[in-house]
C-alpha cells in the first residue's frame, strides 16, 4: 500500500477489544457488522475513509490475543504471538461511527471538512458498522479469513481493532474533488462524500459486483457520480467506455446504466471497470485531487492515468487495498 501524501494519524490511536452486535447482508456482495465495546466510545471518530487493523480469532477459539502497541510496533508485538493463537489480520474501513447517546445525535459528519463521525447517534452505547466484501473463490466458494468469519458472526463474538486514521488528504486549495475506487473503497467513498465541504465540486467512480450493490451516497451537489456494474459489463461494454474522451469530471449526465452497458457478466475483473471508466476521461485540472482505491492495479494504473493526464503526483493519493 502506498500513498504519495501523507496520511491523517488517529491522535490517541487505541487497540479496542470489541464484540459483535449484530451481522446483516445489506446486498448481495456487502456483509456489514456492527460492533459495541467497553472503550468504543473512545473511539475518535475523523469521518472521511478513516481504517483501522481488524483482528479476528483463530476459527474455532475462544481466546483473542491482540497486540498492545499503537505505534508500528503493534506488528512485531502481532508476529510474536504462537502462529496458532495469532489473530487474522486484515485492512477495513469506518463505514458508520455513532457515538453513544444523544450527544452523537448532533455528530453527523456533513460539511466544512468536518472530522466527525458519521450517524445518527442515539444508541446507548457506541456502534461502528463494518461492511465486508464477499469475495469468492473459482468455483464459488466464500474466500477470505475476514469476509468467511463475517457472514459467521454472531452476538457477542470477539475482535479488536487498532485505529489508522485517515488515507484521503485532500490539499486545501484543490479545486475538484475525484474518487475512484472498487467495491472494497465504497465504505470509504461513502465515508468521504458524506465528510466533503457541500460546495465541493468533482466526481466519484464507483464499481459494484452488482446493481443491487447501488447505494445511496451523501454527494455533495457539485459532485457527479458514476456507478459501475461489473456484471453488467462484457469486454465490449470495457471498450466503449474507454472510448469518447471527456474530461474528468465532466459534467455529463451519467449513471450507472450508461456506465455499465446491458449486456451480460463477461468475465471483467474488479476494478478493470472502475478503471476504464477513468481512462475514458481525459485532461485533469492540475489543482485538483484525486484518489484512487481498490484492487491494485486500479489503484496503479489510476495513478499513472490521472499523473499523464495533468495532475501532479502529490495531488493524487492511490492504494492498493487487495491484489488478484
Ligand atoms: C486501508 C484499507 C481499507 C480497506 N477497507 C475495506 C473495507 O471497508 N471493506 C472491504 O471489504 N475491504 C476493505 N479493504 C480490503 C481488504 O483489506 C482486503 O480485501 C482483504 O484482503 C480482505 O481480507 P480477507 O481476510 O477477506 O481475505 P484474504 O485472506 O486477505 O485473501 C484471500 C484471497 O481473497 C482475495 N481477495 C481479497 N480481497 C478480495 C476482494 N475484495 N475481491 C476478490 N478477491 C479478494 C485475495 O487475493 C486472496 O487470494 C481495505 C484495505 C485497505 C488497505
Amino acid at each position: 500500500m502506498s500513498t504519495r501524501r501523507p496520511p491523517v494519524k488517529p491522535a490517541d490511536p487505541r487497540v479496542h477489544r470489541l464484540e459483535v452486535l449484530r451481522s446483516e447482508r445489506v446486498s448481495p456482495s456487502f456483509q456489514r457488522v456492527t460492533v459495541v465495546g467497553d472503550d468504543l466510545h473512545e473511539f475518535g471518530g475523523m469521518g472521511f475513509d478513516q481504517w483501522f487493523r481488524l483482528f479476528l480469532p483463530v476459527p474455532g477459539s475462544d481466546s483473542l490475543r491482540l497486540p498492545r502497541a499503537t505505534t508500528s510496533l503493534w506488528y512485531a508485538q502481532y508476529l510474536a504471538i504462537p502462529e496458532a493463537e495469532r489473530p487474522h489480520c486484515a485492512n477495513y474501513t469506518v463505514r458508520e461511527f455513532r457515538p453513544a447517546g444523544p450527544a452523537g445525535a448532533g455528530a453527523a459528519g456533513a460539511g466544512a471538512g468536518a472530522a466527525g463521525a458519521a450517524g445518527a447517534g442515539g444508541a446507548s452505547r457506541a456502534e461502528l458498522d463494518i461492511d465486508f466484501v464477499l469475495h469468492r473463490g473459482g468455483s464459488g466458494e466464500l474466500e477470505g479469513g475476514a469476509a468467511i468469519w463475517a457472514c459467521a458472526a454472531r452476538p457477542g463474538d470477539a475482535l479488536g481493532l487498532l485505529d489508522q486514521g485517515v488515507l484521503f488528504n485532500a490539499p486545501d486549495d484543490a479545486t475538484e474533488i475525484h474518487l475512484v475506487a472498487d467495491e472494497t473503497g465504497l465504505p470509504g467513498t461513502e465515508g468521504i462524500v458524506r465528510s466533503l465541504h457541500r460546495a465541493s465540486v468533482g466526481s466519484v467512480i464507483q464499481e459494484v459486483p452488482t446493481r443491487a450493490d447501488v447505494r445511496p451516497l451523501d454527494v455533495p451537489d457539485g459532485v457527479e457520480v458514476t456507478w459501475v456494474v461489473r456484471d453488467e459489463l462484457d469486454a465490449r461494454a470495457l471498450g466503449a467506455l474507454g472510448s469518447g474522451s471527456r474530461p474528468l469530471g465532466g459534467d455529463d449526465d451519467v449513471d450507472g446504466r450508461g456506465a455499465g452497458g446491458a449486456e451480460g457478466a463477461g468475465g471483467v475483473a474488479p476494478g478493470e471497470g472502475a478503471l476504464a471508466a477513468l481512462l475514458a476521461r481525459s485532461a485533469a485540472d492540475p489543482g485538483a485531487y484525486a484518489y484512487v482505491v481498490g484492487e491494485s492495479a486500479l489503484a496503479t494504473s489510476g495513478r499513472r492515468h490521472l499523473h499523464a493526464a495533468g495532475l501532479p503526483k502529490n495531488r493524487i493519493t492511490f492504494s492498493g487495498y487487495w491484489k488478484r
